[in-house]
């Protein structure tokens, strides 16, 4: 078991490749894209709420393991592709058994985001090796080798953070220029949970 400040330590240093914060702002801009191009629609509130959810799940999943010393890295199952295809076909039929296929694409997109924003910065690193989490336990997922360089700019070196900052920062403003859908929702929910 791993002691508690090693934990928090785990916590807070660069361990991941895309930090977990982006990945729901991901599953956001993913999603949006899906509704404009389906019925050229600004995203619902229940489906945005789901698809936000499944893009964090990966790493719900996976990294208290990680952090708990269970397993050596913080992507398995739940970030391989045969957990992939168990978790979206699991959601898929429960969404069509309540007639909400809506969610069901929402989930599979939101989960599908999560993965695919996984893979890009190892492949920049040219680190392909790293890609074994994709087929896991068929393939071994080897430990990060921490945040990747992708050049610089001035002098300054210029880290796959400061991409996902600006993709950080493109999806909130997207999803604030959409009526911030799911917040209502949300608060609506939180609201009623305080008054029961
Ligand atoms: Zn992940």
């Amino acid at each position: 078991m791993t002691p508690l400040p090693v934990l928090l330590l785990n916590l807070t240093a660069n361990h991941y490749d895309m930090q977990p914060v982006v990945h729901p702002i991901v599953g956001y801009i993913c999603y949006a894209a899906y509704t404009r191009l389906s019925d050229g629609n600004k995203p619902e509130a229940e489906p945005t709420i789901v698809a936000v959810f499944a893009a964090t799940l990966p790493d719900l999943i996976d990294q208290p393991l990680w952090l708990l010393g269970i397993t050596s890295v913080g992507r398995r199952f739940a970030h391989s592709l045969f957990g992939t295809a168990f978790f979206i076909g699991i959601v898929a039929l429960l969404a069509r058994r309540y007639g909400r296929r809506d969610l069901g694409v929402a989930f599979a997109i939101g989960y599908l985001s999560h993965v695919a924003a996984d893979i890009p910065w190892h492949v920049l690193a040219g680190d392909y090796n790293e890609l074994g989490f994709l087929l896991w336990p068929v393939t071994e997922m080897p430990a990060y080798s921490g945040v990747k360089v992708v050049g610089t700019v001035g002098g300054v070196e210029v880290t796959t953070l400061w991409l996902e900052a600006v993709i950080f920062v493109v999806g909130v403003v997207l999803w604030w220029a959409d009526d911030r859908p799911g917040l209502d929702l949300l608060a609506r929910s939180l609201s009623r949970i305080r008054t029961d």
